[in-house]
């Protein structure tokens, strides 16, 4: 294969001087691992970026797409729709929890986001509450890249360089580094209190004038912090006594993360709008999904007094493609029980990310389901952080790892094999031993 020219794709959440100094090139996928232009085998322990939970390369996926791209290239969900949008919004009604049975489709986590901030707010105003326009996210919290998302978001390097971001917007605390918690397997036990800062939260602005609270159930992206025992019942009280309604950003933790379809089946708490991509279509078409309660749903369709009850929607809302990729991608968890096959794998899991423990430059591990983070001392004022070397390191030696900051994200394929694990594991522990 001719070598690309490198100088025109801008990428995205990347240092590109320094990709374009030494390119890692991916051009094919199977299972459990990639290959790259040179034809070595790279093990994907990052489930990409967090979003091919079933692996790579599937069969019945590909020819679904397939099929669909040669019966019907596009077609509009404005006004008019096509049969498949229906049938996946019912397949996936049938997974998700609670009665969250009612889905708006968009293309990315980012618009999911940014619809569940919209319909949270829509919402208040088509009850006669509409006054309540004040928008709860957390420190730490990753919620895409629109506006609505960096707004509740709380990652300070996608905030700062774009100006005041949507105005009226708190945040909690996040839950790392509370003491006693390092090294924790699990939900850690303590920090389920840091939830009550929604109540100093009400009290400062009155419960009157506050949507919706939008927190990721596990925070993946800012280094997989896994909330304490407790938390996130907590957070749903609240919620609950002051009627605000609470938004699970399951773009990570959904379709079987965790062990459970959804973060809300693990955690045994119902939230009234759940933000859903990535596995979605396991990767293969970009589509995500905001799924309401029918309580939501039904209020717009009882209240609203205009014909058009919630003015959004994007033009790809539904496409085709990404509806017949869904339909087979829900399949393929369904026939092969990949849920359950997370769940069975995750104790393995978890004793394998912890034996890390000793590894170096290893300061703390936290697990959960099949995601595992690995945080590193960090080096101040070094130009490279230690865990973006040692994602080098571990490219060279044949396994993709993700990296924020200077902790390692690790959420292999709900399809690996123990051995997969030991050799994530191992890859790992030697990439680490080099890294200064
Ligand atoms: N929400 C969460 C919780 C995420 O983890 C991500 C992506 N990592 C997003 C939203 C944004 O998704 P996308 O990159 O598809 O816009």
């Amino acid at each position: 294969m001719n070598a690309p020219v490198l100088d025109n794709f801008w990428m995205p959440f990347t240092p590109n001087k320094v990709f374009k100094a030494k390119p890692k090139l991916l051009t094919s996928a199977k299972g459990m691992f990639y290959t790259d232009v040179d034809g070595r085998e790279i093990l994907d322990g990052a489930s990409a970026l967090w979003c091919v939970n079933a692996g790579h390369g599937r069969d019945k996926i590909t020819q679904a797409i397939q099929k669909q791209a040669a019966e019907m290239d596009f077609a509009p969900t404005f006004n008019m729709a096509h049969p498949l949008a229906f049938e996946f919004a019912h397949e996936l009604s049938k997974m998700l929890p609670y009665d969250l049975k009612r889905v708006f489709y968009t293309n990315s986590g980012s618009e999911s986001a940014d619809t569940a901030l919209k319909i949270a707010l829509a919402y208040q105003r088509v009850r006669g509450q509409g006054a309540r326009t004040r928008l709860i996210g957390r420190e730490r919290g990753y919620h895409g890249v629109g506006f609505g998302g960096i707004s509740v978001g709380g990652i300070v390097r996608n905030r700062m360089y774009f100006g005041s971001l949507l105005t009226g917007v708190d945040h909690l605390p996040h839950t790392h580094g509370v003491e006693g918690n390092l090294f924790a397997k699990g939900q850690p036990e303590h920090g389920a209190d840091l939830a009550d800062t929604l109540e100093r939260i009400v009290t400062l602005h009155d419960a009157s004038t506050i949507a919706a609270v939008i927190v990721e159930p596990v925070a993946g992206s800012t280094g997989v912090l896994v909330p304490p025992k407790g938390y996130l019942q907590r957070l749903r009280a609240i919620c609950d006594k002051h009627d605000i309604l609470l938004i699970f950003d399951e773009v990570i933790t959904g379709f079987g993360r965790l062990g459970t379809a959804f973060g809300a089946d693990y955690f045994g708490v119902r939230p009234d709008i759940m933000c859903l991509a990535k596995g979605i279509t396991n990767a293969t078409v970009p589509m995500g999904a905001v799924a309401v309660s029918t309580r939501i749903y039904d209020t717009f369709m009882q209240t609203a007094d205009t014909p058009i009850e919630f003015f959004h929607g994007y033009t790809y809302s539904g496409h085709p493609l990404a509806c017949a990729a869904g339909l087979a991608t829900l399949e393929v968890y369904r026939e092969e029980d990949l849920f359950a096959r997370a769940a069975s794998m995750a104790p393995y899991w978890e004793e394998a990310i912890h034996s890390l423990r000793d590894a170096k430059h290893v300061i703390d591990i936290r697990n959960l389901g099949l995601v595992g983070g690995v945080e590193l001392a960090s080096r101040p004022g070094a130009a490279t952080a230690r865990a973006f070397e040692a994602f080098d390191r571990c490219f060279d030696k044949g396994l993709m790892i993700r990296v924020t900051g200077d902790i390692i994200a690790l959420s292999p394929p709900l399809i690996l094999e123990k051995t997969h694990i030991d050799r994530i594991v191992e890859t790992l522990r030697a990439a680490l031993a080099e890294v200064a």
